[in-house]
């Protein structure tokens, strides 16, 4: 039996302190994989609701820019099949936060997030939505539905990365870089310029700045690259049965202001509100994390604002900070998983199995505590966690677990 053989080193290996290096990392997992610790870690870790976090789907080659923020459509197509083919249950996010609550979710449940409301969205990625029967949710901010235009930040950043030029002159006189060694300089410059001027003014700075580094504006428009979904099309994603839901208005999120995160859900709700029917009720924390004034990252989490957001009729709120939720998970700080293409598919098969959840457990020495938990539960469903080994085993059989 090579069950459990390699498990002593294995998580000697993860339980150090020290960063893992990826190409080690992925290594560890194919053995553990191969001696079953992804069946054992997925048994144990059965109960933990498993939230997915996607952004856009490319609609052409900015995966190649941006690869945490577009994922090809094929490799999403994949991802869902994989998680189909090993019975992963997709649930809409209200269902399985309410199944989360009262203890009645199915074994290794899943929800599939995505947040930013990008247009690839609706042109690439519903068919497959649609074809594979998946609900989604998707948290989506509104002020580039009032202000159409490529969404300003990542297509600044885009020029930046696009260009072939040696140098720049920034528009309106911001000054002469030397893009070798200046270009992180001027980038943030012309971010901080554009992000002051109003809608109109800030795309025409984006065309003047696009021609500056002479990159084709007109490219970026005619293959709809960085465009945030229009009102038609997130009527039509709400038709088709998507989840739309809260994000901001501007996909900013004041720290300590409550007046402005009241502002914030309530313009972003309004806005939503002309074109989806169905409540309003999940937030998902845009940016996830903040970088304090010393260098720290604050996350969202941290901000304890569930009480000020559960005033504003809001349930739920995702952040970006990976994990599994259990019953006793904040509502206000649900963990989710991020998927892309820098997550290999067997660091993806290693978070969806749960090893990756017990690996930061051992890291963050709470491995005991998670155990307890899986014992606590063990005993109040004892029934279900059978049946859930026998399809495990099941699954082992029919050797679709390579
Ligand atoms: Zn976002």
């Amino acid at each position: 039996m090579r069950l459990g053989l390699p498990i002593a080193p294995f998580l000697g290996l993860f339980a150090g302190q020290k960063s893992i290096p990826p190409a080690i990392l992925r290594s560890a997992l194919i053995v553990g994989k191969y001696f079953g610790l992804f069946q054992i870690a997925r048994y144990m870790t059965r109960d933990g609701l498993r939230i997915i976090c996607y952004h856009g789907v490319a609609v052409a080659e900015e995966y190649k820019y941006r690869s945490r923020l577009f994922i090809r459509k094929e490799l999403f197509r994949q991802r869902i099949e994989y998680l189909q083919s090993k019975r992963y249950p997709i649930l809409p996010l209200g269902e399985a936060l309410d199944a989360l609550a009262l203890g009645g979710l199915p074994p290794c449940a899943t929800v599939v997030t995505m947040d930013d409301g990008w247009e690839g969205v609706y042109s690439v990625a519903l068919p497959i939505i649609k074809e594979l029967g998946i609900p989604v949710t998707l948290y989506v901010p509104t002020y580039y539905i009032e202000h159409p235009m490529p969404v300003f930040s990542v297509t600044l950043a885009y020029l930046f990365w696009r260009t072939k030029a040696q140098g720049v002159h920034l528009p309106r006189r911001l000054g002469r870089f030397v893009l070798d060694s200046q270009a992180e300089q001027a980038e943030a410059l012309a971010q901080e310029f554009g992000a002051s001027l109003p809608a109109a003014d800030r795309l025409k700075f984006l065309r003047e700045m696009a021609e500056a580094l002479d990159v084709s504006f007109e490219d970026i428009e005619t293959r709809r690259l960085f465009r945030a979904l229009d009102e038609q099309q997130l009527r039509q994603l709400a038709d088709a049965g998507v989840d739309i839901q809260l994000h901001s208005h501007r996909h900013e999120w004041p720290l300590d202001d409550r007046e402005k995160v009241e502002w914030e859900i309530a313009k972003n709700r309004a806005v939503l509100e002309r074109l989806v029917s169905r409540p309003l009720e999940h937030f998902c924390y845009p940016s996830g994390a903040y970088a304090l004034p010393d260098g720290r990252l604050l996350f969202a989490s941290e901000l304890n604002q569930g009480e000020w957001l559960a005033a504003l009729g809001v349930k739920s709120a995702t952040t970006i900070e990976p994990g599994l939720n259990y019953p006793d998970t904040p509502r206000f700080a649900l963990r989710r998983l991020m998927d892309g293409h820098p997550v290999s598919d067997i660091e993806f098969e290693a978070e969806m199995s749960g090893l990756m959840e017990i690996v930061r457990a051992l890291r963050e020495r709470r491995f005991f505590r998670m155990l307890r938990r899986r014992f606590r539960s063990y005993s109040h469903h004892s029934g279900s966690s059978l049946q859930d080994s026998k399809h495990d085993r099941g699954m082992r059989a029919s050797g679709r677990n390579s």
